[in-house]
């Protein structure tokens, strides 16, 4: 087997990405497959990815795999359950399933989770909060150098956090979360398009062109992405925040969007402004497979917290929008930062 080499599977609702890194994240070798729902579709489109990486590096698995999957995972007995997204509902035991058919040490994690394992370990930033924009809005911590889960599985909930006391019933069972007004699925109901382009990207250029209610919706949505920026910074404090998930594919228009949002609610702030959140705030660099490279070395990830559940869905009791996943990419039920 390839002893320095590990894999890591990212399994999202639109599809399985598989990546072979190495022990610094590079990626050496890539596949992806569309995901075929219902426990079995997951394991076949799982183990159909692991044998096309496998004829990429001569027929031969690294020992190591890890998974980043959306739902309720529990690491101990390596299943999945209420992943509702991928058709699963009772726990059904992948990484058991996957180690059997490949005689690899499979590791499970959330996939928000992973993803920010990721991005600590392509940014090389050890103290971090990576803040996942997609279909909904989800977060992580990386605390000096640690991936920081939470006793419920819930630390970096920042989606959850009602802002609205008046607002819209959210599927945690909550009202005004910020999820509801910050993530792809916010945008897309505000700038519908007819799917060639997302969503985010239609709306990020009209704003761009000058259109007025696109400029409107833009800042609005910025203005509720700072207001997370700041709860983490006020919260916990990283080092850096760090802008994941399928809508930062928008790019450098998205961060200075944020920035701006960010330097508006601090003006008239000497405190805030002295934090420099603007400056602190950045993309995922590149188009890097943070979801995949993490859960690969997910075993680095020198866990704090609690070793029970992983995820939010026991939390909310809710199969909805948890998490985000590319805007119009792999729409994972709790989370997938693809
Ligand atoms: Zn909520």
């Amino acid at each position: 087997m390839n002893g320095d080499l590990r894999v890591g599977l990212d399994i999202g609702a639109t599809k399985v990405l598989g990546a072979v890194v190495d022990n610094d994240g590079a990626v050496v070798a890539q596949s992806r497959q569309p995901t075929r729902l219902g426990a079995e579709g997951v394991l076949t489109t799982a183990t159909s990815v692991l044998d096309s990486l496998a004829k990429d590096l001569d027929g031969v698995l690294p020992a190591h795999i890890g998974i980043g999957v959306c739902g309720i995972v529990d690491r101990d007995s390596g299943a999945v359950s209420h992943a509702v997204n991928l058709g699963i509902g009772e726990a059904f035991p992948l990484a058991a399933l996957l180690a059997d058919r490949t005689g690899a040490e499979v590791l499970i994690e959330n996939d928000v989770l992973a993803a920010t394992w990721g991005a600590h370990v392509v940014s090389g930033i050890d103290d971090l909060a990576f803040l996942s924009v997609g279909t909904g809005l989800a977060a992580g911590f990386v605390l000096s150098g640690k991936l920081r889960r939470g006793a419920h599985g819930a630390a970096a909930e920042v989606g959850h956090l009602p802002v609205d006391p008046d607002g819209p019933r959210c599927s945690c069972g909550q009202r005004g979360c910020l999820e509801l007004s910050a993530s792809g699925s916010t945008l897309a109901a505000a700038w519908p398009t007819d799917g060639q382009v997302p969503p985010a990207a239609a709306l990020f250029a009209a704003a761009a062109a000058g259109n007025t209610e696109a400029v409107m919706i833009r800042d609005r949505f910025a203005g509720r992405l700072a207001e997370g920026i700041r709860i983490l910074e006020l919260s916990v404090g990283p080092d850096a925040i760090i802008i994941g998930g399928g809508v930062s594919h928008v790019g450098e228009p998205l961060l200075a969007a944020v920035a701006a949002a960010l330097r508006a609610q601090a003006a008239g702030s000497p405190f805030l402004t002295a934090l420099d959140l603007a400056g602190r705030t950045r993309l995922l660099p590149g188009q890097e497979p943070v979801g995949a490279i993490g859960a690969a070395l997910i075993g680095n990830a020198g866990l704090t917290g609690n070793a029970g559940l992983t995820g939010s869905a026991g939390l909310t009791g809710s199969a909805g929008l948890t998490g985000s996943a590319g805007l119009t990419g792999s729409a994972g039920l709790i989370g997938s930062a693809g």
